[in-house]
């Protein structure tokens, strides 16, 4: 399985935590936002690595149980919560452009390998999802009409308007980028209040130290986007972190792997690290 560049957890001065933004969901400018009874709908892009589906204990690239897991956390949630929710899923748990290109392969090719291992989870997303009985559309970045429609914003938008859950393959369709920076350019695009950023680390959010180190680590409630640069915490890369500061998107850090912790992200507690 290839690995994902790790990295220390510098400290960080701490600060009082501030409460969620958002909240309110801002209508699409250009009128295809259809109201909901009752108030909008929040609409969220949670961004869930490849290696999240992949198993633990064994070397499974996608382990059934664990995608069960998440599906079953993500139906219901959406079934309970009445979410909007969009998925970008990464393709770490098969192929990521680095590792092709630290074998002599041409880095774009590298990179297109790695888009279409995104398709792959995606489908095994969807399968689990949709046997919880919920719809879904995986809409891919490139363009495979047999296995997904095409990524068009507007539909994206509808199919979310409509409850479906949409899951975003592929990427953003171009080399040399990350499925972070996919989910980021997606939120923006769709208006999502918030990304959503599942770890697979079993660290439930940013630390003051490596909590794996030092015991007396400390879990930060809330960053800066320039804490975020300016300590090298490597919760995201550095495309992704600056197009969320420029687009004023707000991130939630929170580790995916522990039980229920997805469904109270997508509910909106405070757990992991906000970034805004
Ligand atoms: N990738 C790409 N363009 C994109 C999205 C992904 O080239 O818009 C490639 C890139 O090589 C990346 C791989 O797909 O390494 C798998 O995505 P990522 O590493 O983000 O997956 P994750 O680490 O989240 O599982």
């Amino acid at each position: 399985m290839p690995s994902e560049a790790g990295g220390a957890h510098p400290p960080v001065p701490g600060g009082a935590h501030s409460p969620v933004p958002g909240g309110t969901h801002t209508p699409v400018p250009g009128g295809t936002h259809t109201p909901v009874p009752g108030g909008a709908r929040r609409r969220l892009v949670l961004k869930m690595s490849g290696e999240a589906l992949a198993s633990q204990a064994s070397d499974e690239t996608i382990d059934g149980l664990v995608v069960e897991r998440l599906a079953g956390e993500i139906a219901s949630a959406c079934e309970d919560l009445d979410l909007e929710l969009a998925i970008m899923v990464g393709g770490g748990n098969i192929w990521r452009g680095s590792t092709g290109a630290g074998q002599g392969i041409d880095r774009a090719t590298s990179d297109t390998m790695g888009m279409l291992a995104t398709v792959v989870n995606a489908l095994a997303l969807q399968d689990a999802i949709e046997r919880r009985g919920h719809p879904t559309r995986v809409l891919s970045a490139l363009h495979m009409a047999e296995v997904a429609e095409p990524y068009i914003r507007r539909r994206a938008i509808r199919h979310l308007q409509k409850g479906r859950v949409v899951i975003f393959a592929a990427g953003m369709g171009n080399p040399y980028f990350t499925t972070d920076t996919s989910a980021a350019l997606r939120a923006a695009e769709i208006e999502a209040e918030m990304l959503l950023k599942g770890t697979h680390s079993g660290v439930d959010g940013v630390y003051s130290a490596d909590p794996k180190v030092d015991p007396g680590a400390e879990r930060l409630d809330r960053l800066s986007f320039m804490d975020v640069v300016t300590r090298d915490l490597r919760i995201m890369d550095l495309t992704a972190v600056t197009f969320c500061k420029d687009n004023d998107l707000p991130v939630l850090v929170f580790d995916v792997m522990g039980e229920g912790n997805l469904r109270r992200a997508l509910a909106g507690d405070q757990i992991g690290t906000l970034i805004w």
